[in-house]
């Protein structure tokens, strides 16, 4: 090659430039354009500097290339075509002794350009898909993270946190249905108001923890001493409310008894001390046609004031 440019004189070296398809510019080191053969263009020249035909982003890059000694190559957009298609060129800067550098450009042959845009792509969406696909995984998991949490909430939100009974809202919920039921269907139904007999003195001589742990005794002695399928709730500070399906108020009553004396004779362990509790009980029996839930739990209620002026420590059967 060395030759053959030898032995070229000037001028044909011009004439030969012009020939060929590639752009070709002479540039000083800041780009200004010094020549430029029929490649390069007319309109590209009159910009007067090489980097005005590259984008913003382009520009910084090749202006730090023209500035070293060392030959660079590197592939860039070089605008669009007639058919406002990307053209992707082939570049070279080759560095002269006096600062000025030769800037050669060759269009990629469009249909490899086209191959290689093309498989970039694939690879994109392959990737997006990979991720899409973890990202889907990923989904499902925090879904089913999402339904555990509002699974254990919504059990959270039903048990009392102190005796993990059913808490107030549960019991008066499972109130309701019971009275539902047996306003529907002909079958007995009892409640009984359970309220632990001068509570305020446990808590007034031990302090409020012992006060926690004696109601946590009471709460298992309760729910420990009735049979299936009643069911026992906290449904206050220290009174229980027990429910008893297909259950007349006489045998209510008895249970009443049993839980009275249950209570009675336990010793709860508590703080270094065994601590005795009585628990006063109202019983009332589901009048149908004339009892909704609140008025059977306030019959109830009243059943229990009963027993505690009556002595406490024992039941009172509401009528
Ligand atoms: P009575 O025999 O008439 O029922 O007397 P009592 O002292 O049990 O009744 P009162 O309603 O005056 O007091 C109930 C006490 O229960 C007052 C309140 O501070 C206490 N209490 C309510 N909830 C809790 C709780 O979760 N923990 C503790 N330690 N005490 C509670
Ligand atoms: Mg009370
Ligand atoms: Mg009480």
């Amino acid at each position: 090659m060395k030759k053959l440019a030898g032995l070229l004189a000037a001028n044909s070296m011009e004439e030969i430039l012009d020939y060929i398809h590639g752009m070709v510019a002479l540039v000083e080191h800041d780009g200004a354009l010094v020549s430029w053969n029929a490649a390069f263009g007319e309109e590209r020249g009159k910009t007067g500097n090489l980097l005005d035909c590259f984008s913003e982003k382009e520009k910084a890059k090749i202006s730090s290339m023209l500035g070293t000694k060392q030959r660079e190559r590197f592939a860039v957009e070089l605008g669009a075509d007639e058919d406002q298609k990307t053209i992707f060129y082939d570049c070279v800067i080759v560095p002269f002794e006096d600062g000025r550098s030769l800037f050669i450009a060759e269009q990629f042959d469009t249909q490899q350009a086209l191959q290689e845009i093309v498989q970039r792509l694939n690879r994109q969406v392959r990737m997006y898909q990979m991720e899409s696909e973890a990202a889907k995984k990923i989904a499902r998991n925090k879904q089913t993270e999402v339904e555990a949490i509002v699974m254990q909430a919504s059990e959270l939100s039903n048990v009392d946190a102190l005796t993990f009974l059913p808490n107030r809202r549960m019991i008066v919920r499972e109130l309701q249905n019971e009275t539902q039921r047996a306003q529907r269907y002909p079958a007995p139904l009892s409640i009984s108001v359970v309220d632990v007999d001068f509570f305020k003195k446990v808590n007034d001589t031990y302090g409020h923890l012992v006060g926690d742990e004696v109601l946590r005794h009471v709460a298992y002695q309760l729910r420990d001493n009735v049979r299936h399928p009643d069911l026992v709730g906290r449904y206050g500070g220290e009174e229980f409310l027990i429910l008893l399906p297909n259950t007349e108020a006489k045998e209510a009553a008895e249970q009443a008894g049993r839980l009275c004396k249950c209570v009675r004779e336990a010793q709860f362990p508590v703080g270094g001390q065994d601590l005795k509790v009585t628990v006063s009980v109202g019983v009332a029996q589901y009048q149908p046609g004339a009892d909704t839930w609140d008025s059977l739990l306030n019959r109830a209620d009243t059943a229990m004031y009963k027993a505690k002026k009556n002595g406490r420590d024992c039941w009172v059967v509401m009528d």
